[in-house]
């Protein structure tokens, strides 16, 4: 077939002589059969590990099992691999089983932010629902590690409607977003009743999808999957490419079949030591995202999970990573530089500093370039007092059924329809005395 390329013919001849150049396009194929070891890998890869190495590999995948498509493999530079980047996002190194003093299980605590079975509810108004458990390539760094190869199943509807459920009851969740697992990994008919049933409840005003499969496994964007989606507008799919390299013709496809069904496409990429802790990588991977009308979303720093510290970088290499991006390129082909922070607090923005200084009504600015500049701030405005009686304002908000939800964190500090002078830890010795003494 000649829209494979030789190095894909070649991989599937390795895994089934003809039968699989008609199939390599079938992504139950594709499935079917993932490699799984890494004496598989050697045989259809034709690469050969040393001994000892290899047998810390074969170590590493009994604690973090390995799975990667056939697809996802053809993509790597078999005559180059030990440091091409397909190679290090799929293949277990011995350095996963480092555990440093810091690693966590779960990081994130998603498992503690879980008010119902596969919902973690953390932000006011949007929930992660995890619909699958299954992923189609189990990459190296996942924050998810804990759970990877757990239980290679897909939960039941019965198991389900209880996220669903919850999610009728809450009326503040205006956002669901699907996770997983890769959602994309369910059937288009399971899929099509989560997402029907999802839809169905009057509070919901978007869905998103989190998906790896436009990456590790493009041929699941099949015609059918297409026409589900397109039934639930407004759908917003988030798809997960690290490097350039990772764009190949079929991924391309894949973002134009989603992109051409008008939905919104945006990428989260991690930021990996040795993968794409480059600035010049990146740009690049920004652009030919936007090229395939995909805005770059998120940046993040690697989790504290175990079994990731090889992946790990300084903060300051993402700082410059943005500051490479920011002025230098499109504005929207820059994504946000976030820390999901341990203990659960949510994704917290990092970014270069472009304020620098302030008096009373002057601020000093620097730019890209390092042009500092003031801006003067108006003699004119007029503070007003907001209590929130937003009937009674002249701003011509137009108010609708929906109640809006308690003002939190630091926006509550700055309102002036609430009297909170602070926010204070519970857990200090002086609040303790406090306690203690009023009791
Ligand atoms: C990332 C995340 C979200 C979505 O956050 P956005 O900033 O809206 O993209 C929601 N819930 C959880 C638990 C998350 O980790």
């Amino acid at each position: 077939m000649k829209t494979l390329t030789a190095r894909q013919q070649n991989i599937a001849t390795r895994i089934d002589t003809q039968v699989a150049l008609n199939n390599w396009k079938d992504w139950k194929w594709q499935r079917k059969h993932v490699i799984k070891s890494v004496d598989e890998f050697e045989k259809i890869t034709g690469i050969r590990f040393e001994k000892p190495e290899r047998d810390k590999m074969i170590k590493t995948t009994e604690k973090f099992p390995l799975s990667i498509t056939p697809y996802y493999l053809s993509l790597i530079d078999v005559e180059d691999y030990e440091t091409d980047p397909i190679y290090l996002q799929a293949f277990p190194l011995p350095s996963e089983l480092d555990i440093q003093s810091y690693d966590m299980s779960d990081p994130l605590t998603e498992d503690k932010d879980s008010p119902a079975p596969h919902i973690t509810h953390r932000y006011p108004d949007r929930v992660l629902f995890h619909v699958s458990n299954v992923c189609s390539m189990y990459c190296r760094f996942c924050t998810r590690k804990r759970k990877v190869g757990d239980i290679d199943s897909v939960p039941d509807r019965q198991s389900l409607m209880q996220g669903i459920e919850y999610i009728k009851n809450t009326p503040q969740v205006r956002d669901v977003l699907l996770s997983g697992g890769d959602p994309f990994l369910l059937s288009d008919s399971f899929l099509d009743w989560i997402l029907s049933e999802i839809t169905a409840i009057p509070h919901v005003e978007v869905v998103r999808i989190g998906t790896r499969t436009p990456v590790v496994l493009p041929y699941r964007i099949t015609e059918g999957l297409i026409s589900v989606l397109k039934k639930y507008h407004p759908i917003w799919i988030n798809t997960h490419f690290n490097h350039p390299r990772e764009l190949s013709p079929s991924a391309k496809i894949a973002l134009a079949k989603l992109a051409d069904a008008g939905i919104p496409l945006g990428n989260q990429s991690v930021l990996l030591a040795g993968i794409n802790d480059c600035p010049r990588i990146m740009k690049k991977l920004v652009h030919l995202l936007v090229r395939n009308r995909v805005r770059p979303y998120y940046l993040y720093q690697c989790d504290l999970s175990e079994g990731l510290s090889h992946f790990r970088t300084p903060v300051g290499k993402g700082i410059e990573i943005i500051e490479s991006l920011i002025g230098h390129t499109s504005g929207f082909a820059v994504p946000t530089y976030v820390i999901d922070a341990p203990g659960g607090g949510g994704k917290i923005p990092i970014m270069p500093n472009y304020l620098i200084s302030w008096s009373t009504h002057k601020v000093v600015l620097r730019n890209y370039e390092g042009v500092i500049t003031t801006y003067k701030e108006p003699d004119s405005y007029k503070p007003y007092f907001c209590d929130r009686d937003c009937e009674k304002c002249d701003k011509h908000l137009p108010l609708d059924e929906a109640e809006e939800g308690d003002i939190v964190g630091i926006s509550k500090l700055l309102s002036d329809a609430d009297d909170t002078i602070a926010l204070t830890p519970e857990n200090t010795e002086r609040i303790q005395r406090r306690k203690d003494n009023n009791s």
